[in-house]
């Protein structure tokens, strides 16, 4: 049977970064990196953003040069799944009944896009935004002339891609179940200046609505019948309605878990020599009051790659870093530091009608977040007031003529 020291699970950012990160560390055994995807790693954060507008090809969006893996000595086996896992005997099976052993496994599997639950949900021209061929196959039936779309979920997805699409000259609905935008991952001063700028850009906006029913001429999508009962005419529908993590096989295998797979601070689960990390890693999180978390970004990607790897190579380095976000749509920047679920108090810094400003989120008087709308540099030093949990007066804090920089 082959064997390899490290076997990898997913070729996302997390999956990349632990390859790299154990290279960093002077680890030598070989790697082998297995996934579902076809593709060599590549960032998914411009799926819906630049990939989809067109602006950047694939190969500026991988993670590294396609070289770069064999240059390490990192195999990758592409197009593969693994099926079961055999913690006891540190045994994979893939999707090509073959096995191979391992000494330490990393779990990288991020989630599957959520689909849609009702009649109509399996037509041609719905589409997710998870992975290369998800765009690509959007991309091609923009080009072949779609040009109406409804956007099922007002999270970073469903928004950027709305965004892109009005860009393309498309004529966009999002419909929203809660009662406002980017209610997941934002405060409600964001969501509502997001509202208005995408009603601004011509997007006709549904919130408090779901969707009871895809139309279709019974092979294509030909409209969307809404919770109102209303149908809307469109050509193309794109789901962007969370995901579900990516775990199937730990769990059947007994690890831990029941939202993704639980870790330790180390990235361990509670399988001997199997790590997890990324989006299907529930970690406790120190910025979360240690609260047991899933954090679906690139920084906690990255970062728990580097712990995991940390951890292999015998150095201890518990997770602590600081959580960001960021999402593009139209002109618009918005970067998170920090995790304002839990707060008391939102300070806004500056005002939204500039299309510059910032909102801070308190609790019990400690900076725990901030979401920053086209300002880097509040972003950037804000950080460290999260960072330090700082007390900080809200009335200083709403001071645009003094910089954050000089309050923590
Ligand atoms: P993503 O990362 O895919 O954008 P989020 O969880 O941040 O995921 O956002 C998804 C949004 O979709 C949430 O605001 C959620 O309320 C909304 N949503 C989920 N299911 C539906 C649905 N069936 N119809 C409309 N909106 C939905």
């Amino acid at each position: 049977m082959e064997h390899y020291d490290v076997v990898i699970v997913g070729s996302g950012h997390s999956g990349a970064q632990a390859a790299i990160a154990l290279r960093q560390a002077g680890h030598e055994e070989p790697i082998l990196m297995i996934s579902r995807d076809r593709n060599p790693p590549y960032e998914r954060p411009p799926l819906s953003k630049e990939y989809l507008a067109g602006e950047k090809p694939f190969e500026k969006i991988l993670i590294r040069p396609e070289q770069f893996w064999a240059d390490r000595n990192v195999t990758l086996r592409l197009g593969c799944n693994v099926n079961e896992v055999d913690w006891m005997r540190h045994v994979l099976t893939l999707s090509d009944d073959s096995s191979l052993s391992y000494r330490k496994l990393i779990w990288a599997g991020g989630g599957d896009a959520r689909r849609l639950d009702c009649p109509g949900a399996d037509l041609a021209g719905i589409h997710t935004i998870r992975n290369r061929r998800d765009t690509d196959t959007l991309k091609s039936e923009l080009a072949a002339g779609a040009r109406r779309a409804v956007v099922v979920g007002g999270g970073y997805i469903g928004l950027e891609g709305a965004a892109v699409l009005r860009k393309l000259g498309c004529e966009v609905m999002v419909v929203e179940m809660q009662d406002r935008l980017l209610a997941r991952v934002a405060g409600p001063d964001i969501s509502d200046f997001y509202l208005a700028e995408h009603r601004a850009q011509g997007v006709e906006v549904r919130l408090e609505t779901g969707v009871d029913r895809i139309e279709g001429d019974g092979e294509k999508v030909t409209g969307v019948t809404l919770s109102t009962g209303e149908t809307i005419a469109c050509e193309i529908v794109i789901v962007g309605i969370g995901i579900v993590p990516s775990v199937g096989p730990l769990i059947a295998a007994g690890a831990a878990g029941s939202n993704g797979v639980d870790v330790d601070t180390y990235g361990r689960t509670s399988l001997d020599d199997i790590y997890a990390i990324g989006d299907c890693a529930a970690h406790p999180n120190p910025y979360a009051d240690n609260a047991v978390i899933r954090l679906e970004s690139v920084q906690n990607a990255n970062d728990m790659a580097s712990v995991a790897a940390k951890s292999i190579m015998g150095e201890r380095e518990s997770y602590d870093a600081v959580p960001w976000f960021w999402s593009n749509q139209y002109d618009l920047r918005l970067q998170t530091v920090g995790i304002s679920n839990g707060y008391d108090q939102a300070v806004l810094r500056g005002t939204p009608s500039d299309r510059k400003f910032s909102l801070i989120y308190l609790r019990e008087g400690r900076v725990i977040a901030l979401d920053c709308v086209n300002n880097t540099r509040d972003y950037a030093q804000g950080r460290k007031l999260v960072a330090n949990g700082a007390e900080i007066d809200p009335d200083l804090l709403a001071d645009t003529e003094i910089a954050l920089k000089e309050m923590g």
